[in-house]
């Protein structure tokens, strides 16, 4: 475990999802931080990608990938989690079904907690949410737009509190089993890192033996060094990926102004890079 920035940064959102930079303008905010390779993970779409690829300044590496939103059924009730895929062929029709099933859950959910604000008097409306996700994947962060805008929450961090987002107003979405998703991945020639799988500041963790299983699944990494994890969670992440033979990865999963983390907050190794290029072939960096 290492400080020294490599300037990879494996996790990165845009206007595609619920990031505030536009695609275009997220590479060339991560050639301006001096990173040499930068990860493009929308929730749940690639829908930024081509706009990516397209104003990648030259001496810039881009990964295509998207960040799934994803459920372990194992535990009752079933617990959230967010897989990171790279590198998939985006034509992958089981893939896309999935991804496109899943984004509409998050606009279903997004309808339904802006109802149930409403409900309670809460002076937000679905029309602005729309607006503030502006046909990307709809998210949370931009419902959390709207409380900000009511002047109900200070910023982003507060709308996820309990008494908002974080438990009050948080309604489950029809996400994808973890097993299918992993499958998925590489069937379309991507390989899958588990997202910041120790963030219990964000809600309820899975057991290190759906790790394991996942690892036997054909699960190839987990983000290790994130932003939500304690010193404590990242040793212990880096100790698994150690134990499981799994790349450990660092990445700032970067919002834009939605969160205040910046691009290159954390980066992953050269070698653990290279690992997972090396076991994907759905499509190449650019
Ligand atoms: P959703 O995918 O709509 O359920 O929203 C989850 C997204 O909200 C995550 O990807 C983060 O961008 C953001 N998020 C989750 N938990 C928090 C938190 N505690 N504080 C701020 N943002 C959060
Ligand atoms: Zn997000
Ligand atoms: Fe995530
Ligand atoms: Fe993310």
């Amino acid at each position: 475990m290492t400080d020294t920035s490599t300037g990879i940064d494996l996790h990165a959102h845009s206007t595609a999802s619920d990031g505030t930079l536009g695609p275009a303008e997220l590479v060339q905010a991560a050639a301006t931080a001096g990173l040499r390779v930068v990860a493009l993970t929308d929730h749940d779409t690639t829908a930024g990608w081509a706009a990516a690829a397209a104003a990648r300044p030259t001496g810039l590496t881009l990964i295509r990938g998207t960040e799934i939103s994803c459920r372990w059924y194992g535990a009752e009730p079933a617990v959230p989690l967010h897989l990171l895929g790279y590198l998939f062929d985006p034509t992958d029709r089981a893939l896309r079904a999935e991804l496109d099933r899943v984004r509409a859950a998050r606009t279903v959910r997004g309808e339904r907690t802006v109802d149930l604000l409403r409900a309670d008097g809460i002076d937000v409306t679905w029309a602005e949410v729309l607006g503030y996700a502006a046909g990307g994947s709809v998210g949370r962060p931009h419902i959390a737009q709207a409380l900000i805008r009511a002047g109900l929450v200070a910023d982003t961090t507060e709308a996820f509190a309990p008494r908002w987002l974080g438990e009050r107003y948080r309604l489950p979405k029809d996400d994808v089993d973890v097993f299918a998703a992993v499958k998925l991945v590489r069937d379309a020639g991507g390989v899958t890192v588990f997202a910041h799988p120790r963030a219990s500041r964000r809600g309820r963790i899975v057991p290190d033996s759906l790790i394991v299983e996942l690892a036997a699944a054909g699960l190839t990494g987990l983000e290790a060094d994130h932003t939500d994890h304690s010193p404590a969670e990242r040793a212990h992440v880096h100790r698994l990926a150690a134990e499981l033979d799994l790349v450990a990865t660092g990445s700032s999963d970067f919002h834009g102004s939605h969160k205040t983390v910046q691009l290159g907050a954390w980066t992953t190794g050269v070698e653990a890079y290279e690992r997972l290029v090396a076991a994907a072939s759905g499509v190449p960096p650019i």
